[in-house]
């Protein structure tokens, strides 16, 4: 049984590229640049839409926390904030769209082989050496789905997640889910983030 595919060049290249065109223009807005790792989100994001065709619903698994969400959030009506994009803190890049009913999906990773001949975007996949990003990107472009794989998958049913009902945190004043306890995750010094600097208290 087959379970991967390479994605060989194709004629199609030229069309992706002005496909992706507008959202790797509005990707510079809303990322604050063109990083590799946004345009390598889009190809992967162009390339499991294609291949999962047109669905009522569709959810997104990101395996990685960095850029390659941000062309889940623009490419797909998925986002972190509305629930239907799960982020897996993996450091993988490879992204999963799936039916949100049938849970049949696509996920497109990377074809390490294939990658190895872009000497520039192996060294960035690899972390070697100074990477210079503007060139990566070009050459992530110019590589597109030839340094991909992809594999058809089957994602597991998430429980929902129950909302907890609010309690007062007794020392903050501020609510906060009662599975944690009588006081929230700050005050009971489980989480700190901040440290309250001086000036005036806007109440
Ligand atoms: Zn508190």
């Amino acid at each position: 049984m087959v379970t991967s595919h390479k994605v060989g060049m194709n004629e199609l290249a030229a069309s992706m590229a002005q496909r992706l065109q507008p959202y790797l223009e509005q990707g510079v807005k809303f990322h604050g640049y063109l990083s590799p790792g946004f345009v390598l989100g889009a190809i992967m994001v162009d390339l499991a839409k294609e291949l999962l065709g047109p669905r009522n619903l569709i959810n997104a698994v990101v395996e990685t926390k960095a850029c390659l969400p941000d062309a889940v959030q623009l490419m797909t009506p998925c986002s972190y904030g509305n629930g239907w994009m799960q982020v897996q803190d993996w450091g993988k890049l490879a992204i999963t769209l799936y039916d949100k009913y049938e849970l049949d999906g696509i996920r497109v990773y990377i074809n390490l082989e294939e990658a190895r001949k872009y000497p520039v975007v192996e060294q960035w996949l690899m972390r070697i050496g100074d990477i210079d990003e503007e060139k990566v990107a070009e050459e992530v472009m110019k590589a597109g789905r030839d340094i991909l794989s992809w594999q058809r998958v089957k994602v597991a049913r998430h429980r929902k997640m129950k909302k907890a009902p609010l309690v007062i945190c007794s020392s903050c004043g501020e609510t906060h889910p009662a599975t944690n306890g009588d006081l929230c995750l700050r005050c009971s010094g489980k989480g700190n983030y901040y440290e309250v600097a001086g000036g005036p208290v806007q109440e």
